[in-house]
């Protein structure tokens, strides 16, 4: 067995026993990487000095008794978070060369933990989109199978931690970004409460639905990840004043007294047969460990990807005004006038997804179509939210499919954005209501993909969506790894 093959905890304990150090596990993630890299393409920017000192710093601090939580443990972390002296992209032309003069908040709590950071992560340009085929420099291949998606926008996070180049890594969810793509990957992927992580650092796209949050092999590393990256920050207006639970303790077997909501709207036409099996399977067994299942119906489900399709490009369009080549970033230097500079910039330094969004925005938010179009999203916005309170009278957490269907083609959608949009649908109520999220591996499809099933809870319980998947991991002992690519 490799060291890159162990999960966080193993890898921690056998670090703690003397039998690997930081320096083992970061040159086997680096060996890894050099391995399947040009097929799996998930990362933008490898930090291979960077990371081998970091190691020896982490081996040496374990030596002096001041090991972290995550010493030694080599993560990749999505484009779009602050990484200071490493370049951050976004996935975007624009940003190709930006280099951060600081750290995002939770950059500074896994490196205060001693993880050592390998690289940056391949995602869609400003994590619009749901494959990862819209970022400028790399796409991420699916681990599981040549030619398919990754998903996305976390889709290098998915695709580097799926295919054992990295033990985990933090993503962000605006819709769907950590939950879709550890989905179509088979890993685990968590999008907590809106405001139980900071998201200082975290490059603004729909502020009012970006979350951060872990991606990983397992649900035990999952609620590792949770327990440092969690917790109220000053530097973030947004981020919650509300005690952090230890994650870890909530991973207990056994769901005697939980009840599991199915709701109605999603197991609806145009959900693939596969994943309906592998979901309902999933159901079965939790059944077995002790949950009641119980039938709730969340509404105005079918609202989800208009409603979002609103506020997400109204409040992007606003958080990317910033990038005019005044500041930062991409210049078009063969502009004349300030006028032509701008429009220069932000013609050449953004790719066609990006500026379809900022369009829709920008005509969503202009005068006389403000009432029409953002305030009616925003109030169907509370429709959905007030959906989810109904529902969790009715049972503690609602288990669903994570997408309609496993993933696709690479290619196959590009030129629709609209089918890539209602690809969403199961994913963005979660971001529009503020609730956690967790995607955990189900199952796999008779092609070979692998298939997550979704569990939602009420704001700040992700102790409980962790609970419900480690019975769902124990149940299912999947076992299987996608090391075939
Ligand atoms: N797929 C969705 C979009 O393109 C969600 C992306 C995300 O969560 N960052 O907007």
């Amino acid at each position: 067995m490799e060291p890159y093959e162990l999960t966080i905890t193993e890898a921690c304990e056998q670090m703690q026993e003397g039998n690997l150090s930081a320096m083992d596990l970061t040159r086997s993630c680096l060996a890894r990487i050099a391995g399947v890299e040009k097929d799996v393409q998930a990362f933008i920017t490898i930090d291979r000095d960077g990371a081998l000192q970091q190691a020896e710093v982490a081996d040496k601090k374990r030596k002096e008794g001041f090991a972290g939580r995550l010493c030694g443990i080599p993560l990749s972390l999505k484009d779009l978070l602050a990484t200071k002296g490493l370049k951050t992209t976004c996935g975007s032309k624009i940003l190709e060369n930006y280099v951060p003069p600081y750290d995002a908040t939770v950059v500074s709590k896994i490196r205060n933990e001693g993880a050592v950071i390998l690289g940056k992560a391949t995602m869609d340009e400003f994590a619009m989109g749901s494959t990862s085929e819209t970022c400028a420099f790399k796409i991420p291949q699916n681990p599981w199978k040549k030619g398919y998606v990754a998903g996305g926008s976390s889709g290098g996070s998915a695709a580097g931690v799926a295919s054992y180049e990295c033990f985990a890594s933090l993503g962000s969810d605006t819709g769907g970004s950590i939950r879709q793509p550890a989905s179509l990957c088979g890993i685990v992927g968590m999008k907590p409460t809106y405001g139980r992580v900071s998201r200082y650092g975290l490059t603004a796209f729909a502020s009012s639905l970006d979350q951060i949050g872990p991606l990983c092999r397992t649900v035990v590393d999952c609620a590792l990840l949770m327990n440092i990256i969690s917790g109220y920050d000053p530097m973030d207006s947004t981020s919650v004043k509300q005690v952090v639970p230890d994650y870890t303790s909530s991973l207990v077997d056994g769901l005697a007294g939980l009840r599991l909501g199915v709701p109605r709207e999603y197991f609806t036409a145009g959900l693939d047969g596969d994943v309906e099996k592998i979901v309902r399977n999933s159901i079965e067994v939790l059944k077995e460990r002790g949950a009641e299942v119980v039938e709730v119906t969340l509404p105005h489900t079918e609202y989800c990807v208009a409603v979002y399709y609103l506020i997400a490009p109204s409040e992007a369009c606003s958080n990317l005004a910033r990038y005019d080549g005044v500041h930062y970033g991409y210049r078009d230097m063969a502009a004349e006038t300030l006028l032509e500079m701008y429009k220069g910039t932000r013609s050449k330094g953004f790719g066609s997804e990006v500026k379809r969004r900022i369009l829709i925005g920008t005509y969503a938010l202009s005068s006389g179509y403000y009432d029409a179009y953002y305030k009616k999203a925003s109030q169907v916005r509370t429709l959905i939210l007030n959906d989810f309170k109904s529902a969790f009278e009715l049972c503690d957490v609602i288990i669903s499919p994570v997408t309609p269907t496993p993933a696709w083609r690479m290619g196959e959608n590009t030129d629709d954005p609209l089918s890539v949009y209602l690809s969403d649908i199961l994913t963005l109520s979660a971001n529009l209501a503020g609730v956690p999220g967790i995607s955990v591996p189900g199952g796999f499809t008779q092609n070979g993909l692998p298939v997550g099933v979704q569990i939602q809870g009420r704001h700040f319980q992700e102790d409980q969506l962790l609970r419900v998947g480690f019975n769902l991991e124990r149940g299912l002992q999947l076992g299987k790894r996608a090391l075939d690519i």
